[in-house]
C-alpha cells in the first residue's frame, strides 16, 4: 500500500502579519560607532559596538520596506546607536521624508548642540543617557561628561518640540537617592526619568540592600507629593499598572512592556532587523532585513522555561526583561541568571511590596485630573520599557 503523506501548506507570512498592533516602534541605528566608552556598554558584548560603520541600505530600501511591511502602522521612529547623531544625514533625511512621523532619539548628549533647530523641534521625546549625579556619570563616561551634557540641554532645551528623559542605567550600588532626585528637580533639564537596573554582575554584597535603601525613598517621595507627579517613570508605570492592570497589557497587545514581542523592530546599519538591541549578535534572533524586504514575527518571547506565571509580580510587571529572562533561563546561563536576572526580579518585587506600602489606590483618588491623566497615559510610556 502506497502512503500518501498529506500535503502541508506553509502560508508565507503576509505582509503586516509580523507586527501585533496598529503601531510599529522603528529604532534605526544609525551607526554602531560611539564617541564616548562607557564601561558598561551592552553593545559591547558579542563586539557589536563599532562593527558596522557603514550603512548597508539607502532611503528608498526603507521606504520599500516600509510600504510592504509596515503598511498601515502607526510608525514612530526612534534614532539609536552607536552615537545616532554621528550619523545625522541619515537622520535628516528619514524625517524630510517622512514628516508625518513621530520622533525620539536616545543620545548621550555630547553632541546635541550641532543638531539644526527645525530637527530637535521635530522630536517628541529626547533620552539622554546619563548614570546619576556628576561623579558617578564621569566615572563611566569620562571627565567632565556630566557637565558637558547639562550645559548642552540647556542650551538646546527651549528649541526642543517634545520632552526630554534622563535615562539612567543603575549600576553602581553608591548611586544614592539625590543624586535622582536632583535630575528631576525644578531647575533640571529633564522632565523625566527612567532608570533600568544594569544588566551586569554588580548585585553582589550589601549592594542589593543599598539599592533598596534609595528605592525606599523615592516610593516615598512619588507618594508624597499630589501637586505635580515626581516623574519617574517606572514608578509611574507599577502603580499605574497596579491599580488599572488592563493598561499593562492593551498597549502591548499581552506581551512584554518593553515592546520586543510585539512591536519593537530594531533595524542594524547594515539593514537586519532584531527585536532587543542586547541581542544584536544572536544570529536565532534576526526577523527581518530592510534590503532583502521581508520580517517575520518577534523570536523573543515569554516561554513557560522563564519564571513569571509563578511570580506575584506577572500582573504588573508582564515579564521584562524578556532578553535577561531568555539568556538566564532558555540558554541557561546559570551565572547571568543568578548574578543578574534574580536580583533584579528581587527588586522588582520589593518596588511592587513598597508600592502597596503606601496605599496607592488612596492616593489616586486623591490626585487632581490632570495628574491622574498624566499616570494613566504619559506618552513616555510608548517609548520606554516602563520597567526598570
Ligand atoms: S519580577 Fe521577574 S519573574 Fe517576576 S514577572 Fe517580572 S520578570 Fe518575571
Ligand atoms: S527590556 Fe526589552 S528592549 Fe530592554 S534589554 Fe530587555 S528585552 Fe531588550
Amino acid at each position: 500500500m502506497t502512503i500518501i503523506s498529506p500535503i502541508v501548506f506553509h502560508r508565507r507570512p503576509a505582509a503586516g502579519d509580523a507586527i501585533v498592533g496598529h503601531r510599529v516602534e522603528l529604532q534605526l541605528l544609525t551607526t554602531l560607532k560611539c564617541n564616548l566608552k562607557c564601561s558598561y556598554c551592552s553593545l559591547g558584548v558579542g563586539d557589536v559596538l563599532g562593527s558596522q560603520t557603514v550603512l548597508g541600505y539607502d532611503i528608498d530600501d526603507l521606504d520599500r520596506f516600509v510600504r510592504t511591511q509596515l503598511a498601515g502602522k502607526e510608525i514612530y521612529v526612534t534614532f539609536y546607536g552607536g552615537e545616532p547623531t554621528l550619523n545625522r544625514p541619515l537622520m535628516e533625511a528619514v524625517m524630510q521624508r517622512w514628516p508625518q512621523w513621530r520622533y525620539q532619539l536616545q543620545t548621550n548628549g555630547t553632541l546635541l548642540d550641532d543638531l539644526p533647530p527645525w530637527v530637535l523641534q521635530r522630536l517628541s521625546n529626547v533620552l539622554v543617557s546619563i548614570d546619576g549625579g556628576e561623579a558617578i556619570t564621569d566615572g563611566y563616561r569620562g571627565r567632565g561628561i556630566y557637565r558637558q551634557v547639562i550645559k548642552n540641554l540647556r542650551s538646546v532645551r527651549a528649541a526642543i518640540g517634545g520632552s526630554v528623559t534622563a535615562r539612567v542605567t543603575w549600576g553602581n550600588p553608591a548611586t544614592g537617592f539625590d543624586e535622582l532626585d536632583a535630575l528631576v528637580a525644578d531647575d533640571s533639564p529633564f522632565d523625566w526619568l527612567y532608570w533600568q537596573f544594569v544588566a551586569d554582575a554588580m548585585y553582589d554584597g550589601d549592594s542589593l540592600e543599598r539599592r533598596r535603601a534609595v528605592l525606599r525613598r523615592l516610593i516615598a517621595r512619588f507618594f508624597e507629593r499630589r501637586d505635580a507627579l515626581y516623574p519617574l517613570i517606572p514608578l509611574m508605570g507599577i502603580v499605574r499598572n497596579k491599580l488599572l492592570p488592563g493598561r499593562a497589557r492593551e498597549l502591548y497587545a499581552g506581551h512584554t512592556q518593553c515592546r520586543v514581542s510585539s512591536h519593537l523592530i530594531n533595524v542594524m546599519p547594515d539593514g537586519s532587523i532584531y527585536p532587543c538591541p542586547d541581542l544584536m549578535y544572536a544570529p536565532q534572533m534576526q526577523m527581518g532585513d530592510v534590503k532583502g524586504n521581508w520580517l517575520r514575527a518577534s523570536p523573543l518571547q515569554q516561554t513557560p522555561a522563564m519564571p513569571c506565571a509563578g511570580c506575584e509580580a506577572y500582573a504588573w510587571c508582564r515579564g521584562n526583561c524578556v532578553k535577561n529572562l531568555w539568556l538566564g533561563y532558555v540558554k541557561n546561563d546559570e551565572r547571568y541568571r543568578r548574578n543578574v536576572v534574580d536580583p533584579i526580579c528581587s527588586l522588582l518585587r520589593f518596588i511592587g511590596e513598597e508600592v502597596d506600602r503606601h496605599d496607592p489606590q488612596a492616593w489616586f483618588q486623591a490626585l487632581p485630573l490632570p495628574l491622574r491623566r498624566q499616570l494613566t497615559d504619559c506618552e513616555v510610556y510608548e517609548y520606554v520599557e516602563v520597567m526598570p
